[in-house]
C-alpha cells in the first residue's frame, strides 16, 4: 500500500490510490455536520464577501471584461484541442533551457518522482510554494512517509499545517480560521515565539510567521512548487502569488521540482498577456498580483541549477474525453465561483471532502477522481448560475453539474424509487389531458392537508417514503386553481 492510499483526513476525506482525494461520506451528510458550526458559517460569510465585493469593484473597471473572459476560455480551449502537441513543445521548450521534464501518469507516480528526486539531493527538508496539484496528489503525505519534511510557506498553508488541519478554500485555505483562532494557534505550535508581544493585528500574525520561515528559506536546498501557468512555445512556468514567499522558495534553493497539471499550458507567451488580466481581479480581486515569477529552466549563476517539472495526468486525460465535462480543465483555480456560491458560504471547503471544494470541486473532482463518495458533489449546488458569471474562463458550472448528476443517474441500474416516480411523471406530464386530470386528482387527495399547510401552502414533513423529499426542503400543496382553470372561468 503506498502512502498515498493510507492516508486519511481529519474530515472524512481519504486518497486514493490514484492518489485524488475522495470523500469518506457523502456531501449531505458532511455538509449537516459542517452547518452545525456557527463559528465556522461566521468566519466564511465575512470572508467570502470581503473578497467578493472587492473583485466586483475591480472587475466593474474593465470596459473589456466579458471580451477578455471570452479569449480566455478560447485560448484554454485551444489548450485542450492541442493537449499532446503542445505539451511535446513545453518538454523540448524546457529541456533545451536546461530543466528535466518527468511524466506522471497518476499522483502516486508524481510523488514518486518527486520524493526520489529529493533524496537524490540529500535533503531531509524541502521549502513549498502555495500548490493545488501537489495538494491534489497528495505530495505532503508521501514526503512525510519518506522522512522528508515538507514546509508550507503561503501563510494560510502554514496556518493549515501547523493546525493539523486540510485546506477548505483554494485561494484562502484558512478561510475558516479568525485572527484570534490564529494567534491561539501560533502561540501552540510557533517554538521560540515572543508570546507576550503577539496580538492578533494581522500585521503581527504576518510578522510571527515571517521570522518563523525566514530561517527555513535561508537553510533550503529543496523547493517544491506547482505553477498557474506553463507556456509551451517558451518552455516557461509562471507562478503568481501575493507574499513573496513564492519568490524566495523560486529564488534561493539549488534545486527546483515544480509539480504541474497537464492542463497549464499555454500556446504562447502572448497569451499570458489575457490571464494576467483574468485571475488577480478574479481571486484577491487586486488590479495586478505584487509578485509574479516566471523562470526557464535553468539560468548559469543564477536562481536554482538543478530544475525539474513534473507533467501530472492524473484522471485529465479522461476528463478530456467527456465532451460537456472537459471544460472544467480550463479551470485557472481563482476560486471566484466559491466567493459567490450560497452552498459553499454556508458548509464550507471540509464538507467537499476533496482538494477542490466549491462549485469547481463539485464539476472536477468527480471527473478526475472518477468514485467515491465524491459522486455526490454536483448535487451540491442550487444551479443558481453565480459561478458561470463569475468564472473568468466562461466554465458553464451548471451545465456540467446536470450533466454529471445525468450521468450518476444514468449509471445507476435496476429500480429505485426515484427513477419510478420519475418515469410516472414524465408519462404524466407527456399528455396535457393526463396531466390536467392528474393536478385534479392531486387537489382533491391534498384536500385534508390543507389545514395543516397553513397560509404558506407548503408541508413542512410528509410520511415516508416522501418524508426523504421533506428532510431537505418543504413541499408546496397544488394551487387550488390552475392558470387554465382561472382563464376559463374569468375570459371564455
Ligand atoms: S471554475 Fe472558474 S471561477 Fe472557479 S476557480 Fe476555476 S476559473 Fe475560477
Amino acid at each position: 500500500m503506498t502512502a498515498q492510499e493510507s492516508t486519511a483526513t481529519r474530515h472524512g476525506a481519504v486518497a486514493t490510490s490514484r492518489g485524488n482525494v475522495v470523500a469518506l461520506e457523502p456531501f449531505p451528510v458532511a455538509a449537516r455536520r459542517e452547518l452545525a458550526d456557527a463559528q465556522l458559517r461566521a468566519n466564511l460569510h465575512r470572508a467570502t464577501h470581503t473578497i467578493r465585493d472587492k473583485r466586483a469593484r475591480v472587475v466593474a473597471e474593465v470596459p473589456d471584461w466579458e471580451a477578455l473572459r471570452a479569449a480566455g476560455a478560447a485560448i484554454k480551449d485551444d489548450v485542450l484541442a492541442r493537449l499532446p502537441e503542445l505539451l511535446e513543445q513545453f518538454e523540448a521548450a524546457a529541456t533545451q533551457a536546461g530543466a528535466r521534464v518527468h511524466w506522471a501518469r497518476d499522483a502516486g507516480e508524481a510523488c514518486q518522482v518527486v520524493t526520489d528526486l529529493v533524496r537524490a539531493t540529500g535533503a531531509r527538508e524541502v521549502v513549498k510554494v502555495k500548490s493545488m496539484a501537489t495538494q491534489e496528489v497528495g505530495l505532503n503525505e508521501a514526503l512525510e512517509a519518506a522522512g522528508i519534511t515538507p514546509v508550507e510557506t503561503d501563510l494560510a498553508e502554514l496556518i493549515v499545517q501547523l493546525a493539523g488541519d486540510t485546506p477548505s478554500h483554494i485561494l484562502v485555505p484558512a478561510i475558516h480560521y479568525n485572527r484570534r483562532q490564529i494567534r491561539d494557534l501560533f502561540l501552540r505550535r510557533m517554538p521560540g515565539l515572543d508570546a507576550a508581544g503577539l496580538t492578533d493585528d494581522p500585521a503581527a500574525l504576518a510578522e510571527a510567521a515571517r521570522r518563523h520561515l525566514r530561517r527555513r528559506f535561508l537553510s533550503a536546498r529543496v523547493a517544491v512548487s506547482g505553477a498557474n501557468f506553463a507556456v509551451a512555445e517558451t518552455g516557461t512556468l509562471v507562478v503568481v502569488e501575493s507574499e513573496g514567499n513564492g519568490r524566495m522558495c523560486l529564488t534561493l534553493p539549488e534545486t527546483l521540482i515544480s509539480v504541474v497539471g497537464i492542463e497549464k499550458l499555454l500556446p504562447t507567451f502572448r497569451d499570458l498577456e489575457v490571464f494576467l488580466q483574468l485571475l488577480p481581479r478574479s481571486s484577491t480581486g487586486e488590479r495586478m498580483n505584487p509578485y509574479t515569477s516566471l523562470w526557464t529552466g535553468v539560468t548559469p549563476g543564477d536562481g536554482p541549477q538543478d530544475v525539474h517539472v513534473v507533467l501530472v495526468d492524473n484522471g485529465r486525460t479522461d476528463t478530456l474525453a467527456d465532451e460537456v465535462g472537459r471544460q472544467a480543465l480550463r479551470c485557472i483555480r481563482c476560486s471566484a465561483c466559491l466567493n459567490v456560491c450560497p452552498v459553499y458560504e454556508r458548509v464550507g471547503g471540509h464538507a467537499y471532502g476533496s482538494v477542490y471544494p466549491g462549485p469547481i470541486g463539485a464539476i472536477l473532482s468527480p471527473q478526475l477522481s472518477g468514485g467515491g463518495a465524491n459522486r455526490t458533489l454536483p448535487y451540491a449546488s442550487t444551479l443558481c448560475g453565480a459561478c458561470f458569471d463569475a468564472c473568468p474562463v466562461r466554465i458553464n458550472i451548471p451545465e456540467v453539474l446536470v450533466h454529471l448528476r445525468h450521468s450518476t443517474v444514468a449509471a445507476k441500474t435496476g429500480p429505485s424509487a426515484e427513477r419510478t416516480a420519475m418515469r410516472a411523471l414524465a408519462w404524466v406530464m407527456r399528455d396535457r389531458r393526463r396531466y390536467a386530470a392528474a393536478l385534479r386528482a392531486a387537489r382533491r387527495g391534498v384536500a385534508p392537508l390543507r389545514l395543516a399547510a397553513g397560509r404558506r401552502g407548503t408541508l413542512r414533513r410528509l410520511p415516508w417514503p416522501l418524508s426523504a423529499w421533506t428532510a431537505s426542503r418543504d413541499a408546496p400543496l397544488p394551487a387550488k386553481e390552475t392558470f387554465r382553470e382561472w382563464w376559463q372561468r374569468e375570459r371564455a
